[in-house]
């Protein structure tokens, strides 16, 4: 394929996504008064995994209060916990607002990413033929964006509708259909309720049964709202509350797991509340600790488990044919729909080919035994490289945004240095990685994470390459200053320019 190359001179930066990570990084840059950068976008508008994920019942599970900027504080949320179109307007708004869709580039799908280690310059291309040259990335194309489809035996022979949770045809009216559901994440507990009413016969396939807690969620009203307006340190406040309230839930997750047994009485309850079927109860409580897969929030989900319309079926799948699925017991249910509620291929992030550093490394082979980075940031032969959400900064029990937030910090730190020294490149040292990341997966095995269940957190290796291990006020001030010793410094002849 010919490349085109979009601009004649080098950019400063070039920003991979628009979700939180790339327009907070935007927004970051602009404030520094970098205006030669450019964000790459592979679909057609702004907003990440709330403009991909638009299922029924999409919501967040963190309050929105402080699930959002720190520097965007919206006092309009008309709920505890936003729902997908809420949050997609906001980064939408984000976007308008700092006058970032300038900067934009859609339809920019990135298939390589290299380095030249003559000029210290990526070159990154595009599935359409665009090539961009810049002294810095910057990734935030977040760990949720590829959706992952389960090898289930026979299924190149069905004839009927099928679509995942990320991908939701909503011109498919699902009245009346024989649905298959499979899967029980996050995802799923929130669309199985909006659709359960709606469809004649909603078979649910449970692999693991997750733990749920009570959703706490309320509409905010318009008085609160007004003062929200009115006395923004009011609304700050209220967001510090939540801050702290959530940063508490680290004592059960990474020091002390058997304090996760209060929780799990907590979910217990929930169970013994809404399900009142012995059977269908026992289906669905968990056999592993609480919290070692993500502790889901929900009211509505187990309700709609008891409808008699729906059938929560564990039994394996053994294959599916053209109109049914057929079980291990040997139960055969006819479908006409199947719908995915299998998550993310997470592990597999960056495919084989597509990043390469230094001397044409490519982040495949380095990541042989799973993603790892220095700050989930950096990664030593890939200079002048930075993740934002990369390996190890997810969180089980706050707001990602706030991890976000910290990285975009760091790297503007590191720009800053890079000007004020006249560098042109950074590449973090090995042995800095090696360590860091050696106490990371140290303190990762003592955590709820590592008390014996399978979930996406933990790679096929055992690894825990998803996780941050501890409070997040501790990352924010890990990554609170760059430290120009534990990066290896390449003099300039290019720098930094606004
Ligand atoms: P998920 O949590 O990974 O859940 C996938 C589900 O599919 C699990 O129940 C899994 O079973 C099942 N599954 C996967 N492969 C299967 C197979 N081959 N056969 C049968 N079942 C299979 O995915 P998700 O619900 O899309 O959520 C992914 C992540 O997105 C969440 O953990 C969360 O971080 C994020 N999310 C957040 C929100 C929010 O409100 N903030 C909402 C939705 C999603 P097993 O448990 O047995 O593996």
């Amino acid at each position: 394929m010919a490349f085109d190359r979009e601009a004649s001179q080098p950019l400063s930066v070039i920003v991979i996504g628009t979700g939180f990570s790339g327009l907070g990084m935007a927004v970051g840059l602009k404030q520094a008064g970098i205006e030669s950068f450019v964000i790459l976008e592979r679909a057609e508008a702004v907003g990440g995994t709330w403009r991909d994920n638009h299922y029924p019942g999409c919501a967040c599970d963190v309050q929105s209060h402080l699930y959002s900027f720190s520097f965007e504080q919206n006092p309009e949320w008309t709920r505890m916990y936003a729902r997908q179109p809420e949050i997609k307007a906001y980064l939408q708004h984000a976007a308008d607002k700092y006058a970032l869709m300038p900067h934009v580039r859609f339809g920019a799908n990135v298939v390589e990413a290299r380095y030249d280690d003559a000029t210290a310059l990526w070159q990154v291309k595009t599935a359409d033929g665009r090539v961009f040259v810049a002294q810095v990335v910057v990734s935030g194309m977040g760990g949720l964006s590829n959706p992952a489809y389960p090898k289930l035996p026979g299924i190149e022979n069905f004839q009927g509708k099928a679509f995942h949770s990320a991908t939701w045809d909503h011109a498919y009216d699902l009245a009346g259909k024989r649905v298959a559901v499979i899967g029980t994440g996050a995802s799923a507990i929130q669309f199985v309720p909006q659709i359960a009413d709606k469809v004649g016969q909603l078979d649910l396939y449970q692999r693991t049964p997750p733990w749920i807690v009570p959703k706490p969620d309320r509409p905010i009203s318009a008085r609160e709202r007004r003062w929200f307006k009115r006395l923004p340190f009011l609304q700050r406040l209220f967001r510090f509350g939540i801050y702290c309230a959530m940063e508490t839930r680290v004592l059960g997750f990474v020091l002390n797991p058997k304090l996760m047994l209060l929780v799990q009485k907590l979910a217990l309850a929930h169970i013994a509340r809404q399900v009142k079927d012995p059977l269908l109860r026992r289906k669905l409580t968990p056999d592993y600790t609480i919290g070692c897969k993500r502790v889901l929030i929900s009211n509505d989900y187990y309700p709609a488990l008891t409808k008699p319309n729906v059938e929560v079926v564990t039994d394996s799948i053994k294959e599916v044919r053209a109109h049914s699925i057929v079980t291990a017991d040997g139960v055969e249910r006819p479908i006409d729909t199947m719908i995915y509620g299998t998550g993310f291929a997470i592990q597999t992030m960056i495919p084989r080919g597509t990043i390469f550093g230094r001397k044409g490394l490519d982040m495949f082979d380095v990541w042989k035994e799973g993603p790892q980075a220095y700050l989930g940031a950096a990664v030593p032969g890939f200079p002048n490289l930075f993740m934002l959400m990369g390996p190890n900064t997810g969180l089980g029990h706050t707001s990602q945004v706030f991890m976000i937030e910290s990285q975009i910090r760091y790297v503007m730190d590191c720009l800053q240095t890079m000007k004020q020294r006249k560098l042109r490149a950074v590449e973090v040292r090995a042995e800095v990685y090696d360590r860091f990341n050696e106490n990371l997966q140290g303190q990762l095995t003592q955590t709820v994470w590592a008390s014996g269940c399978k979930s996406w957190y933990v790679n096929e290796s055992g690894r825990n390459t998803t996780l941050w291990p501890g409070f997040t006020f501790r990352f924010r001030s890990k990554t609170r200053h760059f430290k120009a010793a534990e990066y290896v410094l390449e003099p300039a002849r290019v720098t930094v320019s606004a």
